[in-house]
């Protein structure tokens, strides 16, 4: 075989380099390439390994491997700067102003009292008069848009479900675009609504959380005052499952010393309901209320150092027994929604944050009034000055085209904010070809 470099041989021909975000890893005894800046994987026969490790070293010993490697971005031409690429297509994202997205909080009120929750219980609480405000403010502002996206957050944003029929119902009517919504609620109160409404009011997706079986989930997550909330919840998610055609369902289950040995049972009570319209994930629990301070330190203790590849186990089980899950820093071309400059959160007096996270007192960086919106320009600036493509390490680390620089909200407070995925790469790699060779052949069981 005729070896030859393509640094040497290529005389007024393009030359090629190796991208700088190639992976390649030995899983479950099988050969995978990964790049994260296209997103290709790629499983490889055992024979074909030395001839890409070749290739990639700029040895052209097989003429097909190499123009699949070029396919999959994992060679890329001598010149061309991949950094510069990947900044674009973020700067893209962050200032795309053609779908109309929204987070609205129709009240800060809750049913529940979290182990873990950081919003400070307040007593704020959407009018019929604000709601028409907004609505008129979203439907004005979403003219030439195809799309308005509704996200539905708390509280518990059933506790205040006039509110939200009234704003989407308005915004069917009399808005040409077509709306999608979204809602995340503790699920208690889909037994006392009518959830059959979901459908008209193009609530696609309700993300419901449940921490593990009933006995870590009660501990966790008791009512105001105490009292058990997991059978209700299981009780809701069947009804909304019963009751609506187009409504799914993603399971939120954080993950903390008490539940994680427990998780393989809470799959046992999910077993009833339709795969194909679940979707499931895992986070560890990062904050504390103010009354139980020290629980994420008793967190963090738990999770060590190998925390991901912990996490990881969680997912894997769940695909073995044929859920759809939702992988961390897996958003596309942003970190998080909030890093678009147009993506804002709605509180219940029209003011404006910039994240479900920033919720707090003196968040608050606008208004919505009289259909209209008034932003503090500092505050909105300060927001989005972080940028991790200005950012000496990010700009240097494997994971920007994933990452992107991490949660804004974490930087704004002096924290870099890598995700752990960034220590444990390889265990997230091996994660996520996990689940993209589990999504090509899922059958609904
Ligand atoms: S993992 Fe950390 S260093 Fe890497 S891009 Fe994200 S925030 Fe930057
Ligand atoms: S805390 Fe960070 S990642 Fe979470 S919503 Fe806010 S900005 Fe996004």
């Amino acid at each position: 075989m005729k070896i030859s470099s393509y640094k040497d041989n290529m005389a007024g021909e393009k030359m090629y380099k190796e991208s700088y975000y190639n992976y390649f890893l030995e899983i479950d005894e099988v050969p995978v390439l990964v790049n994260l800046r296209t997103g290709a994987i790629a499983e490889v026969k055992r024979e074909n390994v030395q001839k890409i490790k070749e290739i990639l070293k700029g040895n052209i010993v097989d003429e097909e491997l190499f123009e699949q490697l070029k396919y999959g971005g994992y060679i890329v031409e001598e010149g061309y700067n991949e950094y510069e690429e990947i900044k674009m297509r973020n700067y893209k994202a962050r200032f795309d102003n053609s779908k109309a997205m929204f987070t609205i909080i129709p009240t800060f009120q809750c049913n529940f009292d979290c182990i873990y929750c950081y919003e400070t219980k307040r007593n704020k609480i959407m009018t019929i008069e604000k709601a028409e405000e907004i609505a008129d403010y979203i439907i004005n502002i979403s003219k030439n848009k195809k799309t308005i996206s509704i996200g539905w957050f708390g509280g518990e944003p059933l506790m205040n479900f006039k509110v939200i029929e009234h704003i989407n119902m308005k915004i069917i009517g009399e808005s040409e675009a077509e709306l999608f919504s979204s809602m995340s609620s503790n699920g208690y109160l889909l037994n006392y609504i009518d959830v059959s409404k979901f459908d008209e009011l193009k609530i696609k997706n309700v993300q419901i959380t449940l921490d593990g079986i009933e006995e870590t989930h009660n501990k966790y997550r008791p009512l105001i005052g105490g009292g058990k909330t997991f059978d209700k919840i299981i009780k809701g998610i069947e009804k909304l499952f019963e009751n609506t055609e187009k409504t799914n369902v993603s399971i939120r289950v954080n993950v903390g010393p008490e539940n994680y040995d427990k998780i393989e049972e809470l799959f046992e009570y999910l077993e009833k309901f339709p795969k194909e319209r679940m979707k499931i994930y895992f986070r560890w629990i990062f904050q504390a209320s103010e009354k139980n301070k020290d629980f994420h330190v008793h967190v963090r203790d738990f999770r060590k150092e190998n925390s991901f590849t912990k996490l990881s186990k969680l997912y894997e089980m769940a695909i073995n027994r044929g859920y759809k899950v939702m992988l961390p820093i897996l958003n596309g071309d942003m970190y998080c929604e909030f890093d678009n400059v147009y993506n804002m959160v709605i509180g219940p007096e029209g003011e404006i944050y910039p994240c479900t996270v920033a919720v707090e007192e003196g968040m608050e960086m606008g208004k919505i009034e009289n259909g209209k919106i008034k932003l503090e320009t500092k505050k909105h600036l300060k927001w989005h000055s972080h940028n991790g493509y200005e950012d000496k390490n990010c700009k240097e680390c494997k994971i920007l085209p994933l990452c992107h620089g991490g949660c804004r909200n974490a930087a704004l407070n002096g924290n870099r904010g890598c995700p752990e995925e960034k220590r444990e790469t390889e265990s997230f790699i091996k994660l996520w070809y996990k689940v993209k060779k589990f999504e090509k052949k899922m059958v609904v069981r």
